[in-house]
């Protein structure tokens, strides 16, 4: 997956995306914070029965929450017999399609 920045502050760890001051103790002194996006936990997860027309064939359609090293993101997850906890990577890929333009998003794939 394509590196997103980060950065954790000196003073309190607070972990934020570039910003001048830290969202938490408005301390200025940052460290480059690089999540790991190869070994993350899924937090939570929610499985969505009825879809669009267009999307039915996919049901149930997944879409969960995990954390890699302190970050928490959104996206859609692959795989069944999915449990709170699994280890999951992220990747970039095609989630969807609008116009016949593929849509890109966050996928979380659970570890086999
Ligand atoms: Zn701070």
């Amino acid at each position: 997956m394509r590196e997103v920045s980060y950065v954790k502050c000196k003073r309190c760890g607070q972990i934020q995306f570039p910003r001048a001051r830290c969202v938490k103790c408005r301390f200025d002194g940052f460290e480059e914070f690089h999540p790991g996006w190869e070994s993350g936990s899924l937090v939570s997860f929610t499985l969505l029965h009825a879809l669009p027309e267009r999307a039915r064939g996919e049901a149930p359609y997944a879409l969960g929450i995990a954390e890699f090293g302190g970050v928490r993101c959104f996206g859609r997850v692959r795989g069944k017999d999915l449990k709170v906890g699994v280890k999951v990577r992220a990747v970039i890929d095609v989630v969807g399609e609008v116009g016949g333009a593929p849509i890109r998003g966050l996928i979380l794939v659970p570890e086999e």
